[in-house]
């Protein structure tokens, strides 16, 4: 594969997002690695340690994207894989009322994410050496807990980015409005987000047939987000994107969602 490849990795500078960049150096099948962090400090360290280069990004932040794109242009100008790992949880123990952590955690998980990858899918379009998205979702995000109707939505063959960004924004409505069980959305913001994450996947995946766009979940991790009572390493965590971003050759699959290194039922 050309080393001149260039491959980004969002929220790289702990956690399972650190060990992807060291994993995607390490393979060899990139020129440049960039770790897309929000902190400066913490993401020009992480870089120095993997091998890789940081740029400022926070994905929550549509000014932030907006220059993270124009730095990113300026500086590489391709784009070969892309892989989208920042994402935050509130954890049980947090006392944020429910409804005050729709907002935050879609922001983060769905909202930003399906824009800087909106934004970056020209640049993954115009290249001709095996490119990639991956999206680190979750097991969280199963399709039943949501209604049967909901499913069928969330599902459909035909799902347009507009109608998933429309049920997402249903959900914050009805949130808000303290009915979202009745109206048969899981309990879940955490679980909502990465659902919605997976069914982007899937159109984004249609709509770009040149490209091979994936989700996966990493396995319950001990990183901050994960606590240390996790039972698997960010490290291997890490290795199910890493299968999806460099391992699988090209022509692999597209629209899937991988769970323990195999793809897993929704
Ligand atoms: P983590 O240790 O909390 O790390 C999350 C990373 O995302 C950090 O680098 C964080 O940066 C970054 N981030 C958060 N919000 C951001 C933003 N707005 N812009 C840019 N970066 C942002 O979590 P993790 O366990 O490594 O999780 C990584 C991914 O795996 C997440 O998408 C998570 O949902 C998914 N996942 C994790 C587990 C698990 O058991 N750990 C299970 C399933 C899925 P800061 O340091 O600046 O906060």
């Amino acid at each position: 594969m050309a080393s001149g490849r260039v491959a980004i990795v969002t929220g790289a500078n702990k956690g399972i997002g650190y060990h992807i960049a060291k994993q995607l150096v390490a393979s060899r099948q990139f020129g440049r690695v960039v770790l897309g962090c929000r902190d400066a400090r913490l993401g020009a360290k992480a870089a120095a340690e993997v091998g890789g280069e940081f740029m400022q990004l926070d994905v929550s932040s549509p000014p932030s994207i907006g220059a993270f794109m124009e730095a990113f242009q300026a500086q590489y100008g391709r784009l070969d894989c892309l892989v989208n790992n920042a994402g935050i949880m509130f954890q049980n123990s947090d006392p944020t009322p429910f409804a005050e952590q729709t907002g935050p955690t879609l922001a983060v998980n769905f909202d930003g994410t399906v824009a800087l990858t909106e934004a970056l899918l020209p640049l993954l379009n115009a290249s001709s050496e095996s490119p990639r998205v991956v999206n680190v979702s979750s097991q969280l995000g199963y399709l039943s807990q949501v209604s049967a109707e909901l499913q069928a939505q969330f599902s459909a063959p035909a799902l347009t980015m507009g109608e998933l960004r429309g049920l997402v924004a249903k959900f914050k409505s009805d949130v808000a409005a303290g009915k979202h069980r009745e109206c048969g959305w899981g309990n879940s913001n955490y679980g909502m987000s990465k659902l919605a994450l997976i069914a982007a996947t899937k159109v984004w995946a249609r709509e770009n047939p040149n490209i091979m766009i994936n989700a996966c979940c990493p396995g319950w991790c001990s990183t901050d987000m994960g606590t240390s009572s996790a039972p698997v390493s960010p490290e291997d965590g890490a290795k199910n994107a890493t299968l999806l971003a460099v391992e699988l050759p090209a022509g692999g699959p597209t629209g899937a969602f991988y769970r323990n290194f195999r793809e897993a039922r929704w």
